[in-house]
């Protein structure tokens, strides 16, 4: 039976840097027999235009029943006015959370053509390749209650909650060790236990899951320390896991070791690794439209759901090793130029990639 993909384009530069993705994606399906099928629908501000809504029931209905999402970007000023519930990015947090897709994985490697591309010295960064499992469910993005209002003295107040039930760590944990297991065999849990409560039951409850993985070695390290390690001497770290607000922020700083987040993929995965598959980047509005988007991290996430949902190892290695080659022929889209390569655009460096890959 053939596989069924779904892919949401997005919203500003999400429709060229998908064109190239799904370029890279028929050619894998048909040089390694794959049997996949693509569908295609649109999810934030793009759905809001055609079905009212950021994300439309039919929409999630073919998510459910799809074996993987390829998703592009979402949001952009076009839709900044209209009501919050409304908004592109409140349909990317519905379907994430309706697929309960718990476990985000995000990546920080730095290809070695592009080490003068990191703000941080080459020695510091050159052979970075860290894992981010971030838990994307749960914390304070979705905890209860949560409120703003006015004190009896006149004065505004407003707070968040951070819940973590045992069961929500364990879970996030387990993907965290299993990813060391099959890389450095080093785990990082990020907290902040010397303060929080949830962080002190997060530490309590990895440590309860590391009786499983005795072949792992595992850290524990304060989310302000984490930070600083991540620039100090990043390549300390082989997989890092850590609850939805921290991995939120040290993800993104991570991704900024590698010199651009145009090169960054990301994978959410659900409790069978049914996944949504995803550049870091957002919608890049100021660039949409002109054809010079980079379309690597839209490509590589394409590695990732061979790699990640349907263990297609051979396709998924072949795609990284097409992207390291055009890289190594040269050529450079705007956001990781640098004097003496080859400035391409969306749709070139996209095409480089198939050629690449077909000579593979
Ligand atoms: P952004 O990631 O879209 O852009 C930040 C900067 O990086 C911009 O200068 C942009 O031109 C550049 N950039 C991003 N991707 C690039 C690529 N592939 N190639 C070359 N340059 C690239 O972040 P932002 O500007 O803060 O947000 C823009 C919109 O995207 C907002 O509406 C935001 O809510 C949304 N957003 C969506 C997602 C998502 O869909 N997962 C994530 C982050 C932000």
């Amino acid at each position: 039976m053939s596989k069924q993909i779904l892919v949401l384009p997005g919203d500003g530069i999400g429709p060229e840097i998908m064109a190239e993705a799904v370029k890279v994606l028929q050619l894998a399906n048909a040089k390694y027999s794959l049997g996949f099928e693509l569908s295609f629908d649109e999810l934030g501000g793009a759905a809001y235009d055609k079905y009212g809504v950021p994300l439309a029931d039919e929409t999630l209905a073919r998510a459910r029943a799809a074996d993987a999402i390829l998703l592009g970007a979402v949001g952009g000023p076009k839709w900044d006015a209209i009501e919050p519930a409304l908004r592109p990015e409140r349909g990317l947090l519905k379907i994430r959370s309706q697929l309960g897709l718990f476990a985000n994985l995000r990546p920080a490697i730095l290809y070695p053509q592009l080490a003068d591309a990191s703000s941080l010295k080459p020695e510091v960064v050159s052979g970075l390749d860290i894992l981010i499992v971030r838990e994307l469910t749960g914390g304070i993005y979705f905890g209860q209650p949560r409120e703003s209002k006015l004190l009896e003295n006149g004065e505004r107040m407003a707070y968040d909650t951070l819940p973590y039930s045992e069961s929500e760590i364990r879970r996030i944990a387990r993907v965290g060790f299993d990813m060391a297991r099959v890389r450095g065999k080093k785990l990082c849990s990020v907290d902040k236990a010397n303060v929080l409560a949830s962080s002190q039951l997060w530490r309590a409850v990895v440590e309860e899951v590391a009786r499983d993985y005795p072949d792992v070695e595992l850290s524990h390290m304060y989310v302000d320390n984490a930070a600083m390690q991540l620039v100090r001497a990043p390549k300390q770290f082989d997989v890092m896991v850590t609850d939805n607000l921290f991995g939120d922020i040290l993800s993104d700083e991570a991704s900024m070791l590698t010199g651009s987040i145009g090169m960054l993929p990301s994978a959410s995965l659900d409790a069978n690794n049914k996944g949504m598959y995803e550049p870091c980047h957002g919608s890049a509005p100021d660039i949409a439209g002109k054809g010079i988007a980079n379309p690597l991290a839209t490509i590589l996430s394409v590695s990732m759901l061979l790699r990640y949902s349907f263990s297609q190892v051979v396709a998924a290695d072949a795609i990284e090793r097409a992207v390291s080659l055009v890289l190594d022929q040269g050529l450079r889209t705007g956001d990781i130029w640098s004097a003496g390569k080859t400035k391409v655009g969306t749709a070139a460096m996209g095409d480089a990639v198939v050629e690449a890959l077909r000579s593979l």
